[in-house]
């Protein structure tokens, strides 16, 4: 199984399916988790940005049937089961897409 995402919804599909007999290859583009909602609390300078975000290693890295890659998908091609990462053809059994949301500020970005 590929999963994308190594946010909260990425981790805790790994942990869900620790005990399950299935080979899980979780792929970020970035190598931590970022805890998101003390986002504001770093802007203003109440917490240290090294506080919320926690190596993916360190959450899911000792689990036996995970392994962690870095790079970020470029696209899916569901009909083969294949997606694209790192530039490079990655086949999978099953995929999870867990990779977040992003922000719309309805054309006026200022
Ligand atoms: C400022 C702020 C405050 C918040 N406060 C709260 C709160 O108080 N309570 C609450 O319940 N929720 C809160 N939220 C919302 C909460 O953080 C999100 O709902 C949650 O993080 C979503 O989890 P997720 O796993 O779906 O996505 P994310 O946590 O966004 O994880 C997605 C992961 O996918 C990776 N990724 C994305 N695209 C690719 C790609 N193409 N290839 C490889 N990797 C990729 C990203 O690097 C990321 O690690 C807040 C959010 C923000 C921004």
């Amino acid at each position: 199984m590929v999963i994308v995402g190594g946010g909260f919804a990425g981790i805790q599909a790994c942990r869900a399916l620790a005990q399950s007999e299935v080979r899980i290859t979780l792929i970020d583009k970035r190598n931590f988790n970022l805890f998101q909602p003390l986002l504001y609390q770093v802007a203003t300078g109440l917490v240290a940005s090294g506080d919320i975000a926690t190596p993916l290693r360190e959450l899911v890295g000792k689990q036996p049937n995970v392994q962690i890659l870095l790079g970020e998908v470029t696209q899916l091609i569901p009909a083969k089961h294949q997606i694209v990462f790192n530039g490079k053809t990655f086949s999978y059994d099953h995929l999870v897409l867990a990779t977040g949301s992003g922000s719309s500020f309805f054309g006026k970005d200022d």
